[in-house]
């Protein structure tokens, strides 16, 4: 090959040159050199429908010498006055030719990024923009290119060859989010001709200035900003503040080439669409060309930035581009008249979180975002079990909304589907579902079988236990009725003992505790009684584990009389508990029926009850059971598509290993901090209970509720509950990491810290 391009370079351009091969992505770069100097640049393009743009950029490289500050490559005419020629290799395989200046100078990418550079990065593309503002060509115009920022949803809205389907949601999050809020506004934005990839390895600097750029084979006609956004997306690679570095050079464009508000509002986006091109190309690329080390070189850098990109809040974003280029921020709504509208309107008794209330915003798989753009991490709420705003789980919602949404009254595929999906999860004889859309309905129809199948009244509740909202249900839960407010308990209800190895009378070293507590239940059984329900790791009684074999008795207990076993997995199911699906088969048990809540629809309402045909059959006695919104295909659709990210991220097995990881470090700081008395749970549903003293076990409540409020200004959302409130809960997405682990315990630690003293 070499030699073939020795001789063309002779016979058409009349030199006699050495040449070196430059690492390229989808063209073939020569350095040329005359005597020893550098002097050009050739470059074989083996897309040979380039050729009218190739012409095109010779009009660019003139337009730009006007420039004079600046160096662009030109291009090199031939002994026969033309610039663009045929070129076969050895195979055969054709390519088009053209050579430009060489242009010397050190990349970009070479640089320590001081904010000057920076902001000369800045300066230079505003300029060079600003000055290609009357630069057009319908050859550009038309050009339909893959790179190209605004057609990001055309070429990527796919993009299942990312085959790591943790790398594959950031890429669909940001397809969405480019959806709903660039694609509006994508048609107000500014046009013109821009370089469109003003990476470090095409821009040119001497250290402190910017001193040109090439490679203008991705020239488009495209909304100006993606000329911005583009860049910075690289200036933030490696960076421990991105954010930083990326408005530096935001604040230099500025000065040369005003930015209007309605391209910075959607530069985020825009920078995520940028890193999410490159990763979709490198990773197309390298499944055709394996071995080409130069397409992945920067793609761990880029997953990196776009790790740190999730964890910022757009709103953040915006707030800092604004402030670089001197802009004010539309005003903001005071958080005080939020609160008080909300009280004129919505019932007092629903409590809102913290001394100092949060106002939401927006959220991103374990990120949670304020109204002035604070990030928090979300370590307690087990309803967006997959991740806030999933991709596919948003997905399947909005595409089921907008082709049917009806009632079980009408047969429909999505309603078999899931009811196929869901009851597959469960071991024989529970092959049977009835939808609802809340835990609470779904425990008021759990009570309602039981009492239906064995035609009574009488139930064996825990102490401490919360099964729902519903008159019924509240009935269940003492955690309710004996609390403030609370009526006590009906003559029918009847409470067990919470069997708490922590402040109970059997501790959990006595291997013998499971067998004593269940003794205890053994008073309330009788002909009267219809069953027994709990769930298998208490949440409201402050993450409770139940000892072994406890509830292994007590299921033969309950049924030896005739009554039925219930349990609730509204809080511990779908994988939470790590080292199983459900949080009864920790215990070796199979319930009669099982409720369903939360985390089934990822925070769309949907509620289920699991049970077997002979109990769902006696319940069809003439009287019909209908949920007006229970099984809607929406609901069905969304529970599928939650059922399938659990598999497909394995986030059974990810509870599992995050939830050991801080099992581990959180036994640490008990041995460090007298005030954490126990660490409990399983997986990713876990409890820290502080005492004041550790022989009396006295409830640190007001030091929980403190904890838990400074933790919330260091960034970290949790909550406290149990029968003293002093139990610290931990139960975040199932998509929590490890990192995100290792941050949670060392603000624990620094808040006990400073508490300790
Ligand atoms: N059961 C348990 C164990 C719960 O934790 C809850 C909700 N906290 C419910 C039932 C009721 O669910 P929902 O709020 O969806 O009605």
């Amino acid at each position: 090959m070499e030699n073939l391009v020795k001789k063309f370079l002779k016979d058409k351009y009349g030199i006699q040159a050495e040449i070196q091969q430059l690492e390229g992505y989808s063209v073939i770069n020569y350095k040329v050199s005359v005597k020893g100097e550098s002097k050009y640049l050739l470059k074989l393009t083996g897309n040979l429908q380039e050729k009218a743009f190739l012409k095109i950029q010779d009009l660019i490289y003139i337009h730009l010498k006007g420039l004079e500050d600046y160096s662009f490559p030109q291009t090199v005419f031939g002994l026969d006055g033309k610039h663009i020629y045929l070129f076969t290799d050895n195979e055969g395989n054709q390519y088009l030719a053209h050579m430009l200046s060489y242009i010397k100078g050190s990349f970009l990418a070479k640089d320590e990024k001081s904010s000057e550079l920076l902001q000369n990065l800045g300066k230079f593309l505003g300029t060079v923009n600003k000055h290609l503002l009357n630069f057009n060509h319908p050859v550009i115009q038309a050009r339909h290119f893959k790179w190209d920022l605004q057609y990001f949803l055309e070429f990527y809205s796919n993009p299942d060859y990312v085959k790591d389907p943790e790398k594959r949601k950031l890429i669909e999050y940001y397809l969405q989010q480019f959806k709903e809020n660039v694609l509006p506004v994508l048609p107000g934005l500014r046009k013109s001709t821009i370089h469109s990839d003003a990476n470090d390895w095409n821009v040119l600097s001497n250290g402190k200035k910017i001193t040109g750029i090439i490679d203008f084979g991705d020239v488009v006609f495209s909304p100006s900003i993606n000329e911005l956004a583009i860049a910075v997306s690289y200036m933030g690679l490696g960076s421990e503040d991105p954010l930083s570095n990326i408005s530096e050079v935001i604040k230099g464009y500025h000065q040369k080439f005003p930015i209007e508000e309605k391209e910075l509002n959607i530069l985020y986006y825009l920078i995520a669409a940028r890193l999410c091109t490159s990763i979709c190309q490198s990773t197309k690329s390298s499944l055709k060309d394996p071995d080409n080390k130069y397409i992945s070189i920067q793609e761990e850098q880029i997953w990196d930035l776009l790790i740190k990109w999730i964890q910022i809040s757009p709103d953040k974003a915006r707030i800092i581009f604004y402030k670089v280029c001197n802009l004010k921020n539309e005003t903001r709504r005071l958080k005080a008249s939020l609160y008080e509208n909300r009280i004129k309107y919505v019932g007092k008794s629903l409590s809102v979180s913290y001394k100092d209330p949060i106002t939401m915003e927006r959220a991103a798989f374990q990120y949670m975002f304020d109204k002035d753009g604070k990030t928090y991490v979300d370590c307690v709420n087990n309803i967006m079990h997959v991740g806030h705003c999933h991709p596919k789980v948003v997905h399947a919602g909005q595409t089921q909304m907008a082709k049917l949404n009806t009632n079980t009254r009408y047969l429909y595929d999505e309603l078999n589907n899931y009811a196929k999906g869901i009851t597959s999860r469960f071991p024989y004889p529970l092959n049977k579902v009835f939808f609802v859309n809340s835990g609470s309905a779904a425990s008021d129809l759990a009570l309602r079988l039981a009492r239906n199948f064995t035609n009574k009244k009488d139930m064996i509740v825990l102490d401490h236990g919360y099964h729902g909202n519903t008159a019924s249900t509240i009935e269940a839960s003492p955690y309710k009725f004996n609390s403030k407010g609370g009526d006590g308990p009906e003559d029918y209800i009847h409470i067990a003992p919470i069997p708490d190895g922590y402040h109970g009378r059997y501790k959990s070293a006595d291997a013998n505790a499971g067998h004593k507590y269940a003794e205890l239940i053994r008073k309330y059984l009788n002909d009267k009684n219809a069953g027994f329900i709990c769930e298998p790791i208490v949440g409201c009684g402050g993450q409770v584990m139940l000892p072994p074999g406890y509830l292994k008795e007590i299921y033969s207990m309950v049924r030896e009389q005739g009554g039925l076993c219930i349990s609730d997995e509204v809080q511990t199911g779908f994988g939470r508990v790590g080292t199983h699906f459900w949080g009864y088969e920790i215990h070796n048990v199979i319930p009669d029926i099982v409720i369903l809540g939360k985390p089934i629809g990822n925070g769309h309402p949907i509620g289920a009850v699991i049970t077997t045909d002979e109990i769902a059959n006696a319940f069809d006695n003439g009287m019909e059971f209908f949920s007006s919104f229970g099984g809607n295909p929406v609901s069905c659709a969304i529970g599928n598509a939650v059922l399938e990210v659990i598999d497909e991220e394995k986030l059974q097995q990810n509870a599992l290993d995050v939830g050991n990881y801080l099992i581990n470090e959180l036994s640490k700081l008990r041995n460090k901090y007298e005030i954490i008395g126990s660490v409990r749970g399983s997986g990713l549903y876990l409890g820290i209970e502080l005492v004041n003293d550790l022989h009396s076990l006295q409830p640190a409540t007001k030091e929980a509720v403190k904890l838990v409020n400074q933790l919330k200004e260091k960034g970290f959302l949790l909550s406290t509950d149990g029968p003293y409130n002093n139990v610290i809960k931990i139960k975040p997405p199932l998509c929590f990491t490890c990192k995100n682990a290792e941050d949670l315990i060392s603000a624990i630690s620094d808040s006990l810290k400073v508490m300790d003293k």
